[in-house]
């Protein structure tokens, strides 16, 4: 194993910061890139980091890492320093209002006019131009702010992963994971270890997350150059849902750091025979099919309906309690699929979205994910 520390711009006199990595098993290899807890206040990838680490340190030491594994399990020091009021305020950079995990650098935009002359019928010989060529444009970025420095370090390490995840979690919320559809197949496999209950679906939902920054500049130039020259899916990222804020403790983050075990053995990154592969709990939906349920007005919100569940068209999601007027308004959704994430406060603002449900046919169009 290997630490590796990455300083980022000091943003104000006498304050710095770094991005650490572990770097297991041989380079040459696969390579897997794991990150937790972009959003600073998401804590329960951070304890399958941990957990996770334990076990690549024993297979490492067995001898049975066949390619690299990458581990940051603190990706975001900006915002795990964001305290207001006594609340870890984690998922905007306090400065700018940017969302931490929005804003990477577009590689599809930053390769496409570099790449089209390296492009060869060898598929394997374009995945490593598309990755000399990533490699090349992220070493010339010049970043100017500690947020940039630290997307730039992020992405500096893992742009050549075969697999990349991205761990984080939702306010209450069942276990979930967004995907590019082109990597279905490829991350099925991964759905079915964790148990997921919704398998999310987008090319591209609009304003460069990060796992998205990875696949979509493979979807894009197959896209772009597919009828002349081979491309792969060069990197399977995925966003992992390790259910909602508060779901932290040593036996789930054990679960999902041997289901990611298991998925990479089964991939042959580790030596050895992955566990049976579970069935897989629900059908993966699209992004704009996914239903958010919203609030009309202000009031009590008292939840009817569970996450995890399956939801038929029509049923309660939740109520709208007003001690003043005396109304009830109760929220129904009107797709069914199912009911994954909800929202944390209990106090409803008029318009506030407090839960979604994964339907199965688009709905939505524009930018998919929320703020
Ligand atoms: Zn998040």
């Amino acid at each position: 194993m290997q630490t590796r520390n990455h300083p980022l711009i000091s943003p104000t006199l006498g304050t710095a910061r770094q991005i650490t990595s572990f770097h297991y098993g041989p380079a040459g290899g696969q390579k897997i890139y794991i990150q937790s807890s972009l959003h600073a206040d998401e804590l329960p990838g951070m304890l399958v980091s941990w957990a996770l680490r334990r076990k690549l340190a024993a297979l490492e030491a067995a001898g049975k890492l066949r390619g690299e594994v990458v581990v940051v399990p603190v990706p975001n020091p900006i915002g795990l320093n964001q305290h207001v009021l006594g609340h870890l305020a984690g998922r905007f950079e306090s400065n700018t209002a940017q969302n931490f995990n929005r804003n990477f650098y577009d590689l599809a935009a930053l390769v496409l006019p570099h790449i089209e002359e390296r492009l060869t019928g060898d598929v394997e010989a374009n995945r490593n131009a598309v990755r000399a060529t990533m490699r090349e444009v992220l070493d010339a970025q010049r970043p100017k702010t500690e947020l940039d420095s630290q997307r730039l370090a992020l992405q500096r390490l893992s742009y050549d992963a075969d697999v990349v995840l991205d761990l984080h979690c939702d306010w209450e919320a069942a276990l979930h994971l967004y995907t590019n559809p082109d990597l279905w197949d490829d991350v099925e496999p991964l759905a079915r270890y964790l148990d997921a209950k919704a398998s999310l679906l987008a090319l591209n939902s609009i304003g460069n997350p990060f796992d998205e920054i990875h696949s979509f500049c493979w979807s894009d130039l197959r896209e772009r150059f597919g009828d002349r020259f081979p491309i792969p899916n060069g990197s399977i990222s995925v966003t992992v849902e390790l259910r909602g804020q508060a779901d932290v403790s040593y036996e789930v983050a054990d679960k999902d750091a041997q289901a990611i075990i298991e998925y990479l053995t089964l991939r042959g990154v580790i030596d050895g025979t992955a566990a049976p592969m579970p069935p897989l709990a629900f059908e993966a939906t699209p992004l704009a099919g996914t239903e958010p349920i919203v609030a009309p007005a202000s009031g009590v919100l008292v939840f009817r309906a569970m996450y995890g569940e399956w939801v038929e068209a029509g049923t309660a999601i939740a109520d709208i309690v007003d001690p003043l007027t005396d109304q009830v308004s109760t929220l129904k959704c009107t797709v069914s699929g199912v009911l994954y994430a909800r929202h944390r406060a209990r106090l409803a603002t008029a318009g506030m979205e407090v839960a979604r449900v994964a339907g199965a046919t688009p709905i939505r169009t524009g930018s998919l994910l929320s703020q």
